[in-house]
C-alpha cells in the first residue's frame, strides 16, 4: 500500500505564528508604550464575513494587538464607507486597515480598496501592493498566498527549480501566489477555467496549489506522486462539511505532503492578517528593515 502524505498542520504553524508575533508586540510596547492597532470595517450581515471578522478580533486580542471591528449597516453607501476608510487613514493609532469583502452591490469595492492608504492596507490588494509584489518589491502581501508561502518554505528548504502549477487566476489568491513561487524560482504554470487538459497540467507539477472555489476538484489521479499539495479551497457542502478544492481522500495517498481543510491554509491566512499589521507598524514608523 501506497505510504500517506504528510499532512502540514496549518493550525499549528498559525499558532506559532501568533506567538512569534505576540512576543513582537509585548516588546514593542515595553520599548515605546505604542501598540500595534488592526481597524475591520464590516458592512452587512454576510454570514461567513461575521465569523471572519470574530475570529480576526479573537485571534488580535489575544495576542495583545489592538483591534477595533466598525460595524456598518448593509445599506451603507459607498460615500459613508468611503468617509469611514478617510478617517481610518487619517488616525495615527490606525497601522492596518481591512474591508471585509464582500461588499453589498451598491458599493464598488475596486473605489474603497483604491481609498486605503497602502501604508496600510494590509489585505495588500491596493494598486500600490499589487505593483509591488509584482515588481518584487513587497512590504504587503495578500494574506492567502503569504500563509500558503510560509508553510511551504517550512516544509522545503528551497523551492528552487520546482514546477508550481497554480490553479486559479484571481487577484487574491491565484495570481499573488504565482508571484511568490516565481520569486522563489519555481517554474510557474496559472491554470484556469480556460486551460486545456488540467489533469495533464497538473500531473507535471512538484507543487500544486489549488485556488479554485470548486469542492474536491483537483482528483487523486491528477496529483505526481510525491507532489506537495496546498489546498485553499474553502467549501461548504450541502451535508454541511468544510471541504477544499482538493479530493483530500484521494490525494493523500499520492501527495508527498498536503494541506488539510479545514486546518491548512485558513489558519495561516488570519495569522499572515496579524503580521502584516505588525509589518506595516514598523514600515510607517520608517522601521522597514525589521518588517
Ligand atoms: P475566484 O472565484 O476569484 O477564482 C477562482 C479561480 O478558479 C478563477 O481564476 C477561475 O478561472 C478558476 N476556475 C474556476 N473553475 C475552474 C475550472 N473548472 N478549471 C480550472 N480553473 C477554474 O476565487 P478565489 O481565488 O477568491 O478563491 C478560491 C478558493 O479559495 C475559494 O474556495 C475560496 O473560498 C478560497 N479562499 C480561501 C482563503 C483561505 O483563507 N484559505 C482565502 C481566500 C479564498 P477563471 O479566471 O478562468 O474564471
Amino acid at each position: 500500500m501506497a505510504e500517506q502524505a504528510r499532512i502540514i498542520d496549518g493550525k499549528a504553524a498559525a499558532a506559532a505564528l501568533r506567538a512569534q508575533i505576540g512576543q513582537e508586540i509585548a516588546a514593542i510596547k515595553a520599548a515605546t508604550g505604542l501598540v500595534p492597532g488592526l481597524h475591520v470595517v464590516l458592512v452587512g450581515e454576510d454570514p461567513a464575513s461575521r465569523v471572519y471578522v470574530n475570529s480576526k478580533e479573537k485571534l488580535a486580542a489575544e495576542i495583545g494587538m489592538n483591534s477595533a471591528v466598525h460595524r456598518l449597516p448593509a445599506e451603507t453607501s459607498e460615500a459613508e464607507l468611503l468617509a469611514k476608510v478617510a478617517a481610518l487613514n487619517a488616525d495615527d493609532s490606525v497601522d492596518g486597515i481591512l474591508v471585509q469583502l464582500p461588499l453589498p452591490p451598491q458599493i464598488d469595492a475596486d473605489r474603497v480598496i483604491d481609498a486605503i492608504d497602502p501604508a496600510k492596507d494590509v489585505d495588500g490588494f491596493h494598486l500600490v501592493n499589487v505593483g509591488r509584489l509584482a515588481s518584487g518589491r513587497a512590504t504587503l502581501i495578500p494574506c492567502t498566498p503569504l500563509g500558503s508561502m510560509l508553510l511551504l518554505k517550512q516544509l522545503l528548504p528551497s523551492l528552487a527549480g520546482l514546477e508550481a502549477v497554480v490553479i486559479g487566476r484571481s487577484a487574491i489568491v491565484g495570481k499573488p501566489m504565482a508571484q511568490l513561487l516565481l520569486q522563489a524560482d519555481c517554474t510557474v504554470t496559472i491554470a484556469h477555467s480556460r486551460t486545456k487538459d488540467l489533469p495533464g497540467v497538473v500531473r507535471r507539477a512538484d507543487l500544486v496549489v489549488a485556488a479554485v472555489g470548486r469542492p474536491l476538484f483537483v482528483k487523486g489521479d491528477w496529483i505526481k506522486p510525491g507532489a506537495t499539495v496546498i489546498d485553499v479551497g474553502i467549501n461548504r457542502l450541502p451535508d454541511g462539511r468544510l471541504v477544499g478544492d482538493v479530493d483530500f481522500a484521494e490525494a493523500v495517498a499520492v501527495a508527498g505532503a498536503i494541506t488539510p481543510v479545514p486546518g491548512g491554509v485558513g489558519p495561516m491566512t488570519i495569522a499572515c492578517l496579524l503580521r502584516n499589521t505588525l509589518t506595516a507598524f514598523h514600515a510607517r514608523r520608517g522601521d522597514g528593515a525589521r518588517a
